[in-house]
């Protein structure tokens, strides 16, 4: 399937298929998301194996994730604190008193037999994250945030029956992971991407994991069900498992609500199931009929002391985080004074925050920094494709400029000339300005000299003007710009101009 459009049109007609609008219309989704995310430590959960993407497989184990018989877990103290910062930036209530606990099942690339959970004492619960979908803002519960090891990966290859084979690299196994489990709060496929946005925006911004989904750092389980309107009861839930972008978790779930509708209509049932999404078809498929939480014999993991997470600790993690996104986009807001959309836009990333307020801070102008910051520079990043950490203007450098702008020294016009000469060069604006002789001329003997002339060589014009034209004067200025390449300060050739003339 080629475009993302035509991909959704095929989804939406393949629901139709299955029920009609109208159908649809006297349903209620409910829909609840369980989200892994990879912990950005620089060594494993359990033992001190590096945790980088790419390494040639199955060489960054150990006995401990290659799961030997004997061999012991410890774990590991930064990713406790990651994942303490994600419960507190996501409003959870840290636990002081939770336990590790074994989670068993069989799959190839699980060689211990079990993966390391928390079950029934998670170190984090209840919190949540507000969501704004179509202008209008809701609070989505979360139930709670337990730590657990990832599992290693299987690799599957070959074409036809005769040399097909799976190969298994257990380099990610033991990589630290959090799972945050909301409550069935979203009532729509847009509020669920919603949420996931936000989660993994906040998440990002205060470093825990860099969500990157194409490396699988941020996966999502999307469970869902539907229900007549106005009814109080939920309906049963399938969940699709496994959902590696955010498209795929938006028609993914338009489908399966779909899906669901038109089974009831037609009087069946929706049985508790598993599913996956085939993204080339559109449409979610049944993997294994639900597996209970009793079917994984859960029980404490005998391997590891209980995790205590006292308030000393609690505090000193809290300390050592940044400012979080909303806080910073109400300061934003409220003293520095910017719009709604200039707030959002810069608070969107913390690398992008932390250079906006350099350049206020420098230049002492949050508005005009702003403008400069989401103009020029992300414009020139962009079709440079460069991210802002990569900018050859530095944010320093930036504050200088709109500095220079704002006391006059420099025009708005002269100083987007400059902008890309700073962006080619990496120079501070003020070394620019004196190789290039560009510092405008507000000097009443420089600019008196050029005046001179150029009345001198539109006798037209000043008669004209002479004559009560005085709308002329206009044009003269123009003409004494041109001749300072726009140097020139308007306010002072005006006021010479006129007293020339008059
Ligand atoms: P299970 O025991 O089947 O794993 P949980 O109660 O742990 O179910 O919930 C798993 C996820 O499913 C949570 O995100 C929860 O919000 C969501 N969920 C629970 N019940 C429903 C439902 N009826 N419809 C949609 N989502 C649901
Ligand atoms: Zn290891
Ligand atoms: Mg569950």
């Amino acid at each position: 399937m080629s475009s993302p459009e035509k991909q959704h049109d095929r989804v939406a007609e393949l629901a139709n298929h299955l029920a009609t609008p109208e159908m649809i219309a006297r349903y209620e989704p409910v829909i609840g998301l369980e989200v892994h995310v990879q912990l950005a430590t620089a060594t494993k959960i359990f033992c001190s194996c590096p945790t980088g993407f790419g390494a040639a497989p199955n060489t960054n184990v150990c006995p401990v994730c290659l799961g030997m018989p004997g061999a012991l877990p410890v774990l590991n103290r930064a990713a406790v604190e990651l994942a303490i910062k994600a419960a507190l930036a996501l409003n959870c209530a840290i636990l002081p008193h939770s336990r590790f606990a074994r989670k068993n099942y069989f799959y190839p690339d699980l060689p211990k037999g079990y993966q390391i959970s928390q079950y029934d004492q998670p170190y984090s619960e209840h919190g949540w994250v507000d969501v704004t979908v179509e202008g209008a803002r809701k609070r989505i519960s979360i139930t709670r945030i337990h730590m657990e090891d990832d599992a290693g990966k299987s690799v599957h290859d070959g074409f036809r029956d005769s040399d097909r084979y799976s190969y298994v690299d257990l380099n990610r196994s033991g990589t630290p992971l959090i799972e945050i489990v909301s409550d069935p709060d979203m009532r729509s496929s847009d509020e669920a991407y919603a949420y996931l946005s936000e989660v993994k925006q906040v998440l990002q911004f205060i470093e825990v994991s860099t969500c990157d989904m194409e490396k699988g750092h941020l996966r999502c389980d999307a469970n869902v069900s539907v229900r007549l309107k106005g009814a109080e009861k939920f309906g049963t839930k399938a969940e699709v498992k496994n959902l590696n972008s955010f498209r795929f978790l938006k028609q993914a779930l338009d489908f399966e609500i779909a899906r669901q509708v038109a089974l009831i209509e037609s009087g069946g049932r929706v049985v508790q199931e598993t599913r996956l999404y085939n993204p080339d078809a559109g449409e979610t498929f049944s993997m294994r009929s639900k597996e209970d939480a009793h079917d994984y014999r859960y029980f404490p993991e005998p391997d590891l002391v209980p995790l205590e997470i006292g308030p000393d600790w609690l505090e000193r993690t809290r300390a050592a985080m940044p400012e979080l996104p909303a806080v910073k986009r109400a300061r934003f807001l409220g003293e520095m004074g910017l719009s709604e959309y200039d707030a959002d836009v810069l608070t969107a990333a913390r690398s992008t925050s932390e250079y906006f307020e350099t350049v206020a801070r420098v230049s002492g102008q949050p508005k005009m920094a702003a403008n400069w910051v989401m103009g020029d520079l992300m414009g020139t990043l962009k079709a440079e494709n460069k991210e802002i950490a990569d900018s050859p203007v530095s944010a320093q450098h930036l504050g200088e400029l709109v500095k220079l702008i704002a006391s006059g020294e420099l025009s708005g016009k002269l100083a987007k000339e400059i902008f890309p000469k700073m962006f080619s060069t990496g120079e501070a604006p003020s070394s620019i300005v004196e190789r290039e002789g560009l510092k405008q001329i507000s000097d009443t003997g420089a600019l008196e000299k050029i005046i001179d002339d150029v009345i001198a060589a539109n006798p037209k014009q000043v008669e004209q003007y002479r004559g009560g034209k005085t709308t002329v004067v206009n044009f003269l200025v123009g003409q004494v710009m041109k001749a300072t390449r726009g140097q020139a300060n308007v306010a002072v050739v005006g006021d010479l101009l006129k007293q020339k003339l008059g």
